[in-house]
């Protein structure tokens, strides 16, 4: 990844003059770049919106009364932003913060966010985080379904594999297979570049049969190896509306010899159309056929309290936007108890996603959760570091209540 370059430009934009005028007097004692004061947003986003340059800055206040500052970095977004932001204002942390996520949702690097009046201090700091911060990915470019067809052909799709492990001692209960492509040019390109488009053009189903293919082949590997662990796979639900998907699935388990109860069919959905009564036969099916079905990033976009009443499903995912942070935010925490008490009452296993440290562990550990993934306990790892993990965790862990 590139170094970030030293700042060179820095745009303060706030309706008040008298703030614009003392952060620019405080910015011109901590460094040797440009300040450029703006009261009037429009402006502002005139001269920035051109430049696109890694090193600017833009601290701006989102209370502005002719373009707010989310309406302002939502077009910094869709101009390809590539610098640094900082929001500053007078609202409570709580809505500094929801700002914050919704910027970096827009994929903007927000390096800072400022009560007002800022302190020298914390511009020094905003400053010294702006020069050491990653510098955005690239614009991400979609694929084309034409190229994705020939990864799979060329044999470019890989998987990695995630732990899933007790929160009580931490045994290593399974894994979960995680799609990437190894691509010539573009290296590892990320499962959120392709699987919507995916979807989208109808390639979704070759994806997930090699997808499946690849970890069930990889699950009879590890068992020859002595490692004998549940694999999660992802479905689209474009896939569970397929009606020969059992069909398919009950024959890859058996070429390779994998027991279906070892298999976990990770169910996400999506926005798109579907006829719920194929959704119903193709679970049902697969249940039948002693397939275990998990419901996936669950309290986000579709995964909701609906699909719990109509369809029958083992275990339940707590999205990372539940389980990350919990241990201090009451809102993440409320969904996060509401989530483990309908798994529990449902009779499913319930899975804390997205534990990052070890706050997220103790709170999934002491709030109910059965297990845990997350990069806490390891990052998606290719096969083979996945049992050089095992070994060290397992040494590491030999004593439960050391986890972590
Ligand atoms: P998911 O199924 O919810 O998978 C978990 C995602 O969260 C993975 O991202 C994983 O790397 C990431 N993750 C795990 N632990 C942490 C953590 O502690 N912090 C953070 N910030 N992230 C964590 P990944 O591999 O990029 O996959 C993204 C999504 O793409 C998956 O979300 C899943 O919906 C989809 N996907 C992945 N593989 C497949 C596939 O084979 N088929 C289909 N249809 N979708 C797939
Ligand atoms: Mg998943
Ligand atoms: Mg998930």
């Amino acid at each position: 990844m590139p170094a970030t370059p030293p700042l060179r430009d820095v745009f303060v934009v706030d309706d008040d003059a008298f703030m614009v005028a003392t952060m620019t007097a405080m910015l011109a004692r901590l460094g040797e770049f440009t300040v450029h004061g703006y009261t009037d947003a429009r402006a502002a986003f005139a001269a920035i919106r051109d430049r696109a340059r890694a090193s600017d800055l833009v601290i701006l206040d989102i209370n502005m009364p002719d373009i707010d500052g989310l309406a302002f970095f939502r077009q910094l977004a869709d101009v390809g932003y590539q610098g640094c932001l900082a929001l500053c204002s007078g609202e409570s942390d709580a809505m500094l913060r929801t700002t914050a996520q919704l910027a970096r949702a827009y994929g903007l690097r927000v390096n800072g966010s400022l009560p007002k009046p800022p302190s020298l201090e914390l511009l020094r700091a905003l400053l010294g985080g702006c020069a050491s911060g990653a510098p955005p990915h690239a614009r991400r470019r979609e694929r084309t379904q034409e190229e994705l067809l020939a990864a799979i052909d060329a044999g470019e799709i890989f998987c990695e594999y995630q732990p899933k492990v007790e929160l009580a001692g931490g045994t290593l209960r399974g894994v979960e297979a995680l799609v990437r492509w190894r691509h010539e040019a573009d290296g590892v390109i990320p499962p959120a570049d392709f699987i919507e488009m995916a979807e989208r053009r109808g390639a979704i189903s070759p994806l997930t049969r090699r997808v499946f293919d690849l970890a069930v082949a990889q699950q009879a590997a590890w068992k020859r190896q002595g490692l004998d662990i549940l694999v999660s796979i992802n479905a689209s639900v474009l896939d569970l509306g397929d009606l020969d998907f059992p069909d398919f699935l009950k024959r890859c388990t058996a070429r390779h010899g994998v027991d279906p109860a070892a298999i976990v069919i990770e169910v996400t959905e999506s926005g798109l159309a579907r006829d719920e009564r194929v959704l119903t036969e193709v679970l049902t099916r697969l249940r039948l056929r002693r397939f275990q079905i998990s419901i996936d990033d669950f309290g986000n976009g579709y995964s909701t309290l609906a699909k719990l009443r109509d369809l029958v499903f083992d275990e339940i995912k707590i999205d990372r936007g539940f389980t990350h942070g919990a241990a201090t935010y009451e809102r993440r925490a409320a969904i996060f108890h509401a989530s483990v008490d309908v798994g529990r009452r449902l009779g499913m296993k319930v899975v804390a996603e997205g534990v990052e440290d070890r706050a997220d562990w103790d709170f999934s550990r002491l709030n109910g959760a059965d297990l845990a993934q997350g990069n806490f306990i390891a990052r998606p790892l290719g096969a083979d570091a996945l049992v050089v993990w095992h070994d060290t965790w397992m040494r590491r862990h030999a004593a439960p209540a050391e986890v972590g």
